[in-house]
């Protein structure tokens, strides 16, 4: 009975000859240069009998016979390998699932003859032993070595801590060791052929392409690429190209950089933070004060700030202890929380001193606040024997103002406060 039957192997002279011999019996075939063209075709094709050379370009014999094995819809399909090497290669051929090997050589034609009626009977499958033409051929010491320097390398990438993916310019992937499945958390038989930057979010698409499209020969000139999340991770490539006879293949070494990456976050957070009360220090002000003179000018809303200095600090820290006054920093740090909006931010700008930034707030609404800030602390028990009472001034922002002249102007106002008698709210307009 006519065959649907899938030859793949990458020399044209094999390819034609195992064709003709093939269509005169009646069959239908189809031929792959290399595995990907190979997986392509079983994307829409359903063939009875499948020919794998094993060094075949781009996904090699063995992992074409995997990805065959992982399909379930092929599972009547026979898989019959055809190589010149099957005497030397030291993998279980068992393991790859294949139905019957062919050894390349000078009765090849008689041996897939063989194959083919053992098919036709349904014996194929019954017989133990499935080596076809091995005596034609014998070990070759060279290709033994080669072989097993493979091995020796596959072993290497297998244990490598980062990801390695083979792939096409276009980012097929061709293949994929262990770190590289882990990291995707999708087994290499359903990775192959699928595209690797849609495994990015779609902002990343674009300039993953671009990276494996400028990928430089060999691995010395590769740089890292930007951090990209990639599933629950953050990590950033390498990638380089090397020439696989006419084709270009890309390999791409994907490093894991999250724990990296959270701890640089947690050091920047760090560095715009005071320690000993937590809030932002006078280093984050700059970039808040940046990032609201933006909105400012974009949006004609107003912001406003206040500076407020505790009163008699010193005394404290003179009669009851710096470790007492650094509480009394915190508890009254605790009260500005309470008296503060969620969108308003609180800094610590040195000493004693505190500044509150009030987006979309004018000199009046600012006022309020302060005021509130004033009772909440006067009234907060303190735990000190005496009374803890802050001194504020407020400041509007003008077109005109940098950092230096609004702080300025709400610096002179805490003066006015302290010169007045301290435990007040002055407003210095401009
Ligand atoms: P005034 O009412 O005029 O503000 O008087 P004052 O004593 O509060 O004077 P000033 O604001 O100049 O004093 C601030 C003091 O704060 C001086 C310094 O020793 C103390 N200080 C600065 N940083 C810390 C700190 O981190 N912890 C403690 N406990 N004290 C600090
Ligand atoms: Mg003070």
């Amino acid at each position: 009975m006519a065959k649907q039957i899938l030859v793949v192997d990458d020399n044209p002279v094999v390819l034609k000859l195992v064709s003709e011999v093939l269509k005169k019996k009646g069959h239908s075939v189809r031929t792959a240069e290399d595995g990907l063209i190979a997986i392509n075709i079983l994307d829409g094709y359903l063939p009875d009998i499948i020919f794998v050379d094993l060094l075949i370009p781009k996904i090699n014999g063995e992992m074409l016979c995997k990805f065959i094995r992982s399909k379930p819809y092929l599972d009547n399909t026979y898989v019959i390998i055809f190589s010149g090497i099957v005497t030397e290669v030291g993998v279980d051929l068992h393991s790859l699932g294949a139905d019957a090997f062919i050894a390349k050589g000078k009765n090849s034609t008689d041996h897939i003859q063989t194959v083919l009626e053992k098919i036709e009977n349904k014996t194929l499958r019954q017989f133990e032993t499935m080596n076809y033409g091995f005596e034609d051929v014998f070990p070759r010491d060279a290709t033994v070595g080669l072989l097993n320097y493979k091995k020796h390398l596959e072993v290497i990438i297998d244990n490598l801590s980062d990801g390695l993916i083979e792939l096409t310019p276009e980012g097929i992937i061709l293949f994929t060791n262990p770190a590289a499945e882990a990291l995707l958390s999708i087994s290499q038989k359903q990775l192959l052929g699928r595209n690797f930057c849609t495994f990015f979010q779609k902002e990343y698409h674009k300039y993953s392409l671009e990276l494996l499209k400028n990928a430089p020969q060999g691995h010395r000139q590769m740089n890292e690429s930007k951090p990209m999340p990639l599933k629950e991770r953050f990590v950033t490539l390498k990638v380089f190209s090397i020439k696989d006879g006419p084709h270009t293949i890309c390999i791409a070494l994907i490093h894991d950089v999250t724990e990296h990456k959270q701890l640089h976050e947690k050091l920047k957070l760090l560095s715009k933070t005071d320690l000993l009360t937590g809030v932002y220090n006078r280093r984050a002000f700059d970039e808040f004060f940046v990032k609201e003179t933006n909105i400012v000018r974009r949006y004609k809303e107003p912001f406003s700030i206040i500076l407020i200095d505790i009163d008699k600090f010193k005394d404290i820290n003179d009669s009851l202890g710096h470790n007492i006054g650094d509480d009394v920093l915190r508890e009254a740090v605790k009260v500005f929380n309470l008296q503060i909006r969620q969108v308003d931010f609180l800094f610590r700008w040195g000493g004693d001193e505190f500044v509150i930034l009030l987006p979309k707030t004018d000199i009046e609404g600012a006022q309020i606040i302060a005021e509130r800030i004033r009772s909440a602390i006067e009234t907060y028990k303190f735990p000190v024997p005496t009374s803890v009472t802050v001194s504020l001034g407020v400041s509007l922002f003008q077109l005109n103002d940098d950092i230096h002249t609004l702080v300025k102007r709400a610096d002179d106002a805490v003066y006015q406060s302290k010169t007045d008698g301290r435990n007040r709210v002055s407003v210095l307009l401009p």
